[in-house]
């Protein structure tokens, strides 16, 4: 499968659609163990980021650049910078190539986690989306490692997101907004692990 410009556009307008579709249940998510604002601030800049996708940028490198700097001038709250910041990292780690590989594909996961954590200081465990990033990356590279395509590294990523963000919800957080809580943030699933999971998935549906 080619994974051109055309194609990762058609992928984010996925998300962007995703991301409307799922609002009320990250709003949900995030008013349990933080403001309740998750849903809205994604849907805000994915909106804005559709907005800006056309004429398409020519490089899919191009595109992940400005969904980054869409996302971090639109989105408040700390998914803003930090969802900005992967994008930027996996614009920068697939430069200026016309086509991605299942290798480019999970080299860009690799970078976006290195800038999520390099910006929020998060560890697996913490209770946010790294829980969801980190598995997503060692599947990825896992597949990629084996030949597979941009589609089967994005849903073996999804796949293991969707699992790790499962398994936020007994843990106690330790990072942002729900560590206020203490305690009783347990019992409850981080909205941005199960945002993260969520793009991932829509990026693998789109990618089929
Ligand atoms: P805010 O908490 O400022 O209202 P959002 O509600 O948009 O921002 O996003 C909350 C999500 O951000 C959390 O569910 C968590 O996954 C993620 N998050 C918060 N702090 C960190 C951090 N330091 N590192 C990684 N992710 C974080
Ligand atoms: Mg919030």
């Amino acid at each position: 499968m080619a994974c051109t410009s055309d194609t990762v556009v058609a992928g984010i307008r996925a998300v962007a659609a995703a991301v409307a579709e799922h609002r009320d249940e990250l709003v949900r998510l995030d008013r349990e163990i933080g403001d309740g604002d998750h849903g809205e601030n994604l849907n805000r800049g994915f909106t804005a980021v559709v907005a800006k996708l056309d004429p398409v940028p020519a490089t899919p490198g191009a595109v992940l650049k400005l969904v980054a700097t869409t996302l971090i001038s639109t989105v408040g709250g700390a998914a803003g910078p930090l969802y900005g910041t992967a994008f930027l990292r996996a614009a920068t780690s697939v430069g200026d190539a016309a086509d991605l590989d299942g290798l480019a594909v999970a080299n860009a996961l690799q970078a976006a986690l290195e800038g999520v954590v390099s910006r929020g200081k998060a560890v697996v465990g913490d209770k946010t989306m790294v829980d969801a990033l980190t598995p997503a990356v060692a599947a990825a590279e896992s597949v990629a490692s084996t030949g597979g395509d941009a589609a089967a590294v994005l849903g073996a990523a999804a796949e293991a997101a969707e699992e790790g963000a499962r398994s936020t919800t007994p843990l106690v957080a330790r990072k942002g907004r729900a560590s206020y809580l203490g305690e009783r943030s347990a019992g409850h699933l981080d909205p941005g692990a199960r945002s993260t999971a969520l793009v991932l998935a829509t990026l693998a549906a789109a990618a089929r």
